[in-house]
This record gives structure tokens, sequence and C-alpha cells, in this order.
């Protein structure tokens, strides 16, 4: 690996925000609340599976904290995906839209529903789906039909756009619902990663049909593995929860469904913990937030490389921070990433785009060179909140 001259003022800025001690991963889970007592409590009563207490309990702090009127927990965010792509009627044999720079789980459920994704750019100053972009592209390779738009090439139906809030910084919501709303496609929106993330004051994922969270073990709170759906619309939600228990009609013994359905439900045990993860995430946002600050200021005097902040109108949580090469080159990144690993920083690159993945390379896609861009350009930093409080983390 050929050294590059930036890798010195990234491992200085590294250590001027993180100080010098230990290998510093790149995000991990906190427990400082009441964990122990609730999940001990599930423990001694014996309420450890699918029902419980706890699940009510998630679901109605989730609602609350988004602003939902309805939360669905599931076993994790990609049978959360999985299922709200369902409800939203996306079926086998169409083609659903979502950005190639994404988390491979984001493609994987849509793979699921045995529909294909269909690739397209992202946006440089939101990292995700570009609206702008998204409307050409839709302009020039689909044909309206009385069903919806369909992709001219393949003939298939375009029946959903899923977007993602890369890294807690939310997309254009504004300009995606309006080409959303102008080509008649429905809207998913992947959360995963951006719990309490706002968009002009309103909670990420609470803008399309449905959305999605991830609890996953390296988001900014976590069940162990788990996720949920949000949505308005009460008729998908009793048909996502619906779907994700089974199928089973309510009665005091009688086995009873009445279709093939999924056993996808959170467990009350994970719930349990998922619950004071909960009452942990106003301070967790707060220094997050400081943290991004910190780093803000150590990469200002840095010529090469800038702070990725969050979008004008947008509060992000800033699950991973990241710097950005001003001029992209995947050689010169993997030497920013061997350096900062070397040192012990477990920096780490955006994913690789996926549609140079084997089982996506040969779905649709539209022009995506401004993810490659990213993609070339973006290295994320260690992200843990106890950081907000090291050395340089607050003057
Ligand atoms: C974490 C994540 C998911 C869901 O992951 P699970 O591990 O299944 O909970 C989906 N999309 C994105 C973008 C993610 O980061």
């Amino acid at each position: 690996m050929p050294p590059t001259p930036l890798a010195t003022p990234l491992l200085a800025a590294l250590r001027q925000v993180l100080g010098e001690g230990g290998p510093v991963p790149l995000h991990e889970p906190e427990f400082r609340g009441n964990e122990w007592a609730y999940v001990k409590e599930c423990l001694d009563t014996g309420w450890v599976s699918s029902v419980g207490k706890y699940v009510d309990e998630f679901e109605r702090r989730i609602a609350e904290l988004t602003g939902a009127r309805h939360a669905v927990a599931v076993v994790n965010g990609t049978a959360a995906l999985h299922v709200a792509l369902h409800v939203a009627g996306v079926r086998a044999g169409d083609e659903v839209l979502v950005p190639a720079l994404t988390f491979v789980g984001t493609a994987n459920a849509i793979a699921h529903c045995g529909a294909v994704p269909h690739f397209v750019d992202s946006c440089d100053a939101t990292l995700g789906v570009d609206p702008q972009r998204l409307a050409a592209h839709l302009q020039a390779a689909t044909r309206g039909t009385p069903e919806g738009p369909v992709n001219a090439a393949t003939g298939r139906r375009i029946a959903a756009v899923l977007p993602m809030h890369a890294f807690g910084h939310p997309v254009d919501l504004d300009g995606l619902l309006e080409v959303s709303a102008r080509f008649g496609i429905p809207v998913v929106e992947d959360a995963a990663e951006s719990l309490g993330s706002t968009y002009r004051g309103r909670h990420t994922g609470t803008f399309g049909l449905l959305g999605v969270l991830s609890f996953n073990g390296n988001k900014i709170v976590t069940t162990g593995g788990g996720g949920a759906i949000v949505t308005d619309d009460a008729a998908l939600a009793r048909e996502a929860k619906h779907l994700t228990t089974t199928a089973k009609l309510a009665h005091r013994w009688e086995f009873v469904h009445d279709e093939v359905a999924w056993n996808y439900r959170l467990p009350n045990i994970n719930a349990a913990l998922g619950c004071a993860q909960l009452e942990r995430l106003p301070d967790m946002l707060d220094r997050k937030r400081r943290l991004a600050e910190s780093y803000r200021r150590a990469f200002e005097a840095v010529a090469g490389l800038s702070f990725v902040g969050e979008p004008a109108g947008c509060r992000s949580n800033y699950w991973l921070n990241a710097v950005r090469l001003e001029r992209p080159g995947m050689a010169e990144r993997d030497a920013l990433l061997a350096a900062a690993n070397d040192a012990g920083f477990h920096c780490r690159p955006a994913w690789t785009l996926l549609h140079k993945l084997p089982m996506y390379a040969d779905c649709p896609r539209a022009d995506l060179s401004a993810a490659l861009a990213i993609e070339a350009s973006l290295v994320n930093l260690p992200s843990s909140a106890r950081h907000a409080d090291a050395k340089g983390g607050r003057p």
C-alpha cells in the first residue's frame, strides 16, 4: 500500500478527538441504564419470547419517539424491510428503486420479495437518493401505464422507491416526495441508521407510506438484534403485525392461520433491552452531536479532507461520522484506511456499491457517477458516544 501524505493529518485529527489509547472500535453498544433490570425481569418471570409486556411497550415508545401512529417490532431491520415492501404492494417480478450506495440488507429485502433492485444514484450533499437525478432517470428509462411506471427496457413494473438515510443523514425528502407523487411510486424509507434524525423537525421514517428502523448491535441503540416498521396507516400496520406473527387468528386455544406468513416477531427479552436503550437515546444523541462537533473542528484545518456534516434543514443523529477525500480515489482511500487501522483506529469505507456484488451485477441501474465518487472518497470514523467525553471531546 503506497503511503499517502494525508495519513499524517488524519491520524493527528483522530488522536486530537479520541486520545491515544488502545484499539478504538468503529461503534460500540453502551448499557448504562435499566438494561440489567428489565432483562432480569424477563428471566425471573419467564416472559422471554414472542409475547410479553415489553414488546408492546417498545412499540408504544417507538411510535411516541418517531411520531408515527403505529409501530410493529420485528426480529431485525432486514425482516422489517421485507414486510414493509410486501405490505406496500411489492410483488415477484416488480422492480424497486434503491440507491447503489447502501448496506446489502436494503437490496436483499427487495430480492426476498422476488423483486429486482433497480439502482439509482446518490446526492453529494446528503449521501442518499438524489431526487433530481432520479426524476431524470425515470423520465428517460420508464413509461407510464395505468398500473404505474414500467421500466421500458425490462417491461417490469416499478413498484416502490426505497431511500436510505446514510449514516444518519436524512435524504432530501421534499424533493423525493415530489418525484414520488409525480411518477406515482410509493416511498418506503430505510431509516435503519437514522433513529433520532429529523428532517424539518419530523422524524425520518415517517414521510413514506412506511418506514423501517434497525436495532442491530452496531446501531445507535440496540436490542441485540431487532427492527421495527412504522406507519400512519392503520390497515398497513395491522397487516404487518399479522404477517409477522404467522398470520394466526386470535383464539384461546385454536391454531388457525389465514395465510402464508412469517415468524418475525421481536422476542420480549430483546424488547426489554430496547426499552432501556430508548430511555438513553436523548443522552446518546447529545453526546453523538458533541463528538461530531469535535471531529468537525479537528478536520477544519486539514486540507484535502472534509468532514461530512448534516444536510441543511436536518438534524442528524451522527450515527457514523465520516470524512471525505476532496479528490476521490480508491488507492488513496485505501491507504488512509490502512494507516488508521494500523494505528488502532477502526475506520472503514462506505459499502461496496451493490451493483458490483455478484448477485446484483445484472440488475438495472441508472448512471451512478455520484455514488462512485462517494465510494472512492468516504471514510467512516470511530463514533461511539463515549468519545464525546474523551480527550478533545470538549474544550
Ligand atoms: C442495519 C441496516 C439494515 C438492517 O439491518 P439488520 O441487521 O437486519 O437489522 C438495513 N439497512 C441499512 C442501511 C442498515 O444500515
